[in-house]
């Protein structure tokens, strides 16, 4: 059985997302999809909240697994015999850092490789920052976001007023 995981800030989820998702639970037996919480300053969704809107989404597919976890990816990995990391590529802008995580990944775990999936065309320029940004200038967002998130996000802003 070939697991992968694929890890990721999800504040919020957006289509683009979803995209790498749908096509990565294509390709393994089984996909982790995990909130990692240790990056990000100001996160607009907890932690929780960003596994109930993954969860909400994702039902639909049986081979996906929705978790969260605050330390290392490779000891989410090691600890769940996970041999894959899957990450979406945009545009060169993304490259500089996901090419350092991978060399640092691969340094602390060599057994573990890094995949990439490069985003759907469409989804080019698609991300958690600019939805929030978006959203919170009162610009639509049902293009980027699936309906429940977009519903998540309308409402954080009612309560942040
Ligand atoms: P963001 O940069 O949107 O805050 P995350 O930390 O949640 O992103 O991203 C998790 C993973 O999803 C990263 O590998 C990132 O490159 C990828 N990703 C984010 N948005 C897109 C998109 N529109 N198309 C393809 N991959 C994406």
């Amino acid at each position: 059985m070939l697991t992968a995981v694929y890890p990721g800030s999800f504040d919020p989820l957006t289509y683009g997302h979803l995209d790498i998702i749908t096509r990565a639970a294509a390709c393994y037996d089984e996909l982790h999809v995990v909130v990692f919480s240790n990056s990000e300053k100001n996160p607009m969704f907890s932690v929780e909240e960003r596994v109930h809107m993954l969860q909400s989404t994702c039902g639909h597919f049986p081979n996906v697994v929705v978790s969260s976890s605050s330390g290392l990816l490779v000891d989410y990995a090691k600890k769940h015999d996970i041999r894959v990391i899957v990450k979406g590529l945009r545009a060169v802008s993304d490259f500089d850092y996901e090419f350092k995580m991978a060399l640092m990944n691969k340094q602390l775990a060599p057994e573990i490789e890094t995949v990439f999936m490069i985003t759907s065309l469409q989804y080019l320029y698609l991300s958690s920052s600019l939805v929030k940004e978006v959203a919170s200038y009162g610009g639509k967002i049902a293009d980027l976001v699936p309906p429940a998130v977009e519903k998540m996000v309308m409402d954080k802003i009612q309560t942040m007023k």
